[in-house]
This record gives structure tokens, C-alpha cells and sequence, in this order.
């Protein structure tokens, strides 16, 4: 006699995976940075005004000094 009391919890059924058909969105290119005198050039995947040198706004910047 077999007890399938413990077997009756198999309830994986389909996942949600309806397939993101989202698609990726990109912005003007030829955008430059906003910071005065920089020129990066912006990717078009970067929705910021600003390069990744110049865009973390919560780290103070001292003009003239490089911290790292
Ligand atoms: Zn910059």
C-alpha cells in the first residue's frame, strides 16, 4: 500500500514567462554631455544629460581635484 499523501504537492505548473516584448528604448544620438567643457559623447541608451563621469549627483565633485 502506497501513502501519495506527501506526493500531492507538485504544483510547479507554468511559470509566468510571457516573453518581455518590450523593446529597448534609446534616446538622440550625438548627445553630448551637459557638464560645461566635457564632450563625451552620450550613448543613446543613456536617458542622463550627463556621462558617467559627470551623472552620479549625489557624490560631491571638487572642481579641480580628483577623488578616487
Ligand atoms: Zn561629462
Amino acid at each position: 500500500m502506497e501513502d501519495r499523501s506527501e506526493r500531492g504537492d507538485h504544483s510547479i505548473g507554468a511559470t509566468g514567462f510571457g516573453g518581455h516584448g518590450r523593446p529597448s528604448r534609446t534616446f538622440a544620438s550625438g548627445r553630448v554631455c551637459a557638464e560645461p567643457g566635457c564632450e563625451t559623447r552620450l550613448s543613446i541608451y543613456n536617458d542622463d544629460e550627463y556621462c558617467c563621469l559627470h551623472v552620479s549627483p549625489s557624490t560631491p565633485r571638487l572642481r579641480g581635484k580628483k577623488i578616487a
